[in-house]
């Protein structure tokens, strides 16, 4: 049964990967890649990893009919930050979430659906 990995084993293998396969397409796949190599991860966790390293790039597809929205960013798990604006009645009020760190913005994107990940830089 494949233990619980470290952020450091983790980072290690996600490169091993990434240079390997070039991009993945969907976090399942990319689970399951880490799965093969022993590393069990939640969805949550690898996303949070992830954003952390500046060097792999993530795309995020979005569905567009989305309006729910936490507290945190459903991409990558950070505090959201709510912008306000004028309604037409000109009153202020919030208009949608933002995440600062992988710029989820809740009126622009819908739910996030499909991520691809890849390094920045393939041939280093
Ligand atoms: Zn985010």
């Amino acid at each position: 049964m494949p233990k619980r990995a470290n952020q450091s084993e983790v980072i290690l293998y996600l490169y091993e990967i990434l240079k390997n396969e070039g991009e993945i397409k969907g976090e399942i796949n990319l689970l399951r890649k880490l799965k093969e190599k022993g590393i069990r991860i939640t969805p949550f966790r690898l996303r949070k990893i992830i954003y952390d390293i500046p060097q792999i790039e993530v795309s995020v597809q979005f569905s567009k009919k989305w309006k729910i929205i936490k507290k945190k960013c459903p991409v990558c798990g950070s505090k959201l930050f709510p912008y306000k604006g004028m309604t037409l009645e000109g009153k202020k009020r919030v208009l949608g979430y933002r995440c600062r760190k992988c710029k989820f913005d809740s009126l622009r994107d819908g739910k996030p659906l499909i991520y691809s990940f890849k390094l920045m830089n393939h041939d280093i």
